[in-house]
């Protein structure tokens, strides 16, 4: 090892010694040397709380203390500088406790020469350089066995590096292999901003591509051309923040390299074969923990993520449970709310037929309202009984060949009080012959009745409400057209959620549960069919929903086991008629 430039401090109070001293070390060129001198030990502590020293050269006699305990003294304040100690007396009991105590050397004053100082200098720089090797290698290996995670002792690793090798800054990474990425686990010091703003960097892009290829450490050199490992794609980073010394090493664990430590400096030719050879053992030495550290990790990961699985499952079960009994409570509800709203439906009607004798004109007009509030309810019941059906998988179809015309006849005459209720007008366009079509009546006819209510109540009066309905191909196609609120764009994707109404005055001041567009929904869905929905705010709504299914007559009759049917071709787009405005009106 090279002892040039280094730093010795001379304690000596005996200004004839020291000034041979200093003459001795000055003519020894091979030291390259420099020279601090103090006369008591109190001003070398001084002086090594100032800065670093190679070498300590102490006289045993000084005016403010003497003997081993001086050494004692010294070595305690030394921070990692040889000590070699001089004494007039040649004492070899005293030599004996100097090494004891932590001395490199001992040196008669009587023997000293240029050439017998520069061996003991050399010897004990070496000797403290091992020393120190030593000590940072057992620090390390207990800071690392002492946590699995390396961040939360990066700067006390740093710093045991660092008594070795200079460093401004150091990254651990570790490789992804079957990703071809380098990860940075651990950065310490100078940031690169260019490397550091993303943690993963391709294998290609890093100048540890060769050391871990050739699975050897080895120095680059930012600054010049290019050696062997030298030039790499981040040296223009590294440089760009000033770092012009570097070296990377691989770190192997079970002959398999798991990832990189490099350190960089500010200096150039910072680097020696020496550095490169420590850090390499450095590494090794980190190698074996890192990969625990990181087992441990994914270890933890796991036994984390199933922890959290585990809870999952529990909340869903519990979830499905309550979703379960909430279904049961709404079906049982449903249906015994439903017992006495039939027999109250039904004297209603009874009473109403006894007009010519009992009732006046007013108690009929109050049983009209008996009788639509009783619809009302009769319908919320059904929402609620299909809601705990679609909940439990429990809601099925029951498909046979159905007119869609004649259905929609029917539905336009019992809406058309509604639509006069509002004085508002009902036009039809659509199917000028009957259209057959193999579905549910009763659940198509519900998606339809869904959508006029819903034209009715989200439409102010007089409004006109369009229905126009088309077969085209195999598909009868229904649309809905209204002039009223319309729907707020950002609503629009949860229209078919249940219970989701729109957060407006106009909608709350309409009464609603918000499950009727999510029934429709399912009822076209589970006849393969697909509903849609266009609006403005303020202009309009446009639902349209299509169903497939349309056969001939033929084929209707026959699985109706009718008999004849009469034999009409279906109707198509061009075959519809121009608009009929028709108030309340049965369609063509
Ligand atoms: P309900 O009408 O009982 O609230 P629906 O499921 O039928 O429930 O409709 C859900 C929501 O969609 C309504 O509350 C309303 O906000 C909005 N909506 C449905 N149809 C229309 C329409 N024709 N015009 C404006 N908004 C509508």
């Amino acid at each position: 090892m090279a002892i040039r430039d280094s730093a010795i401090l001379l304690v000596e109070d005996n200004p004839g010694d020291a000034r041979l001293i200093q003459e001795y070390l000055s003519e020894t060129a091979a030291l390259h040397s420099t020279v601090t001198h103090v006369a008591r030990l109190s001003e070398a502590f001084d002086q090594l709380a100032l800065r670093p020293f190679d070498v300590v050269l102490l006289d045993l006699t000084l005016p403010d203390s003497s003997g081993i305990k001086s050494v004692n003294r010294i070595i305690s304040k030394a921070d990692g500088a040889a000590v070699v100690v001089l004494s007039g007396r040649d004492d070899d009991q005293l030599v004996a406790l100097a090494l004891q105590a932590g001395a490199q050397d001992f040196l008669s004053k009587a023997d000293v020469s240029a050439a017998a100082l520069a061996r003991a200098i050399r010897n004990a720089i070496e000797r403290q350089a091992i020393v120190v090797e030593r000590d940072v290698h057992a620090r390390i290996s207990r800071i690392v066995s002492s946590t699995l995670n390396m961040s939360t002792v990066l700067d006390d690793f740093v710093s045991e590096v660092r008594r070795l090798i200079p460093v401004d800054r150091l990254v651990i990474t570790q490789i992804d292999e079957p990703a071809g990425t380098l990860i940075d686990m651990q950065v310490w010091g100078v940031a690169i901003p260019e490397w550091d703003r993303n943690p993963v960097h391709p294998l290609s892009d890093s100048g540890a591509k060769s050391t871990i290829d050739a699975k050897r450490g080895n120095i680059g050199y930012p600054d010049s051309g290019p050696e062997p490992g030298g030039r790499y794609p981040g040296q223009a980073s590294s440089k760009k923040a000033g770092l012009h010394s570097v070296i990377f090493t691989p770190l192997i664990s079970n002959d398999e390299v798991i990832g990189t430590l490099s350190v960089k400096a500010r200096g150039r030719d910072v680097y020696s074969d020496r550095e490169l050879m420590l850090l390499e053992e450095i590494a090794h030495q980190i190698a074996g923990p890192i990969k625990a550290a990181d087992l441990y990790d994914q270890a933890l990961m796991w036994a984390q993520e199933r922890e959290h699985r585990i809870l999952l499952e529990a909340e869903k079960r519990e979830l499905e449970r309550v979703s379960e009994s909430r279904s049961e409570f709404i079906s049982t509800v449903s249906h015994e709310l439903k017992t006495p709203l039939t027999s109250i439906s039904a004297f209603i009607d009874i009473l109403s037929r006894n007009r010519p004798n009992n009732l006046l004109d007013k108690q009929l007009a109050q049983l009209d309202v008996m009788r639509r509030n009783s619809q009302r309810l009769s319908m919320l019941i059904n929402d609620l009984l299909d809601l705990s059906r679609i909940e439990s998988g429990r809601f099925e179809l029951q498909a046979e060949p159905f007119d869609a015309r004649a259905m929609l006849n029917d539905l336009v005459v019992s809406f058309g009080p509604i639509f006069s209720d509002k004085s508002q007008s009902l036009t039809v366009t659509g199917l000028d012959q009957p259209v057959w079509v193999r579905g549910d009546q009763a659940r198509v006819s519900q998606v339809l009745s869904n959508l006029l209510s819903n034209a009715c109540k989200y439409s102010g009066p007089g409004a006109t409400i369009r229905l126009i309905a088309r077969a085209t191909g195999d598909f009868v196609e229904f649309e809905v057209q209204d002039t009223g609120i319309g729907i707020a764009p950002g609503d629009l994707g949860q229209l078919f959620t249940m219970f989701f109404r729109a957060d407006n005055v106009q909608t709350r001041s309409v009464p609603g549960t918000g499950l009727g567009l999510a029934i429709a929904k399912t009822i076209v869905d589970l006849h393969g069919g697909e509903i849609r929905v266009k609006s403005k705010v303020g202009e309009g709504t446009q639902f349209s929903f299509s169903i497939p299914g349309v056969i001939d007559a033929e084929a209707a009759a026959a699985e109706l086991q009718l008999g004849a049917v009469p034999v009409v071709p279906k109707s198509r787009l061009e075959d519809i008629p121009a608009e009929s405005p028709s108030a309340g009106q049965p369609a063509a």
